[in-house]
């Protein structure tokens, strides 16, 4: 297993679903860490998706983009990552 670059980092930023402060993130399968402008985001307090705009803050999909990334070989892993923080809020909260 290669060591990977410690990923750069992001503005600051919030969730454009439920205002979740952001100012780091981690791949979600990629082999490189490189984010960059069009790349998901999946937010770790609600679990909603969204994509870096060119000033590299994330903006909510468009129902077009929504529907090619649920058609795509990407959905499952997505899915999984959804439901593994879905599951960690609820033991979170008890
Ligand atoms: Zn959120």
């Amino acid at each position: 297993m290669r060591d990977l670059p410690p990923p750069p980092p992001i503005p600051d930023h919030a969730c454009p679903r439920c205002g979740h402060r952001h100012d780091a993130y981690t791949s979600l399968g990629a082999d490189d860490q490189v984010v960059e402008p069009g790349a998901l985001a999946l937010c770790i307090g609600c679990g909603a998706l969204s994509v870096f705009d060119d000033g590299m803050r994330p903006r909510p999909l468009t129902a077009g983009e929504a529907f090619a990334l649920m058609t795509s070989d990407r959905w499952p892993e997505i899915e999984v990552a959804q439901e593994a923080l879905q599951a960690l809020r609820a033991e979170r909260e008890g």
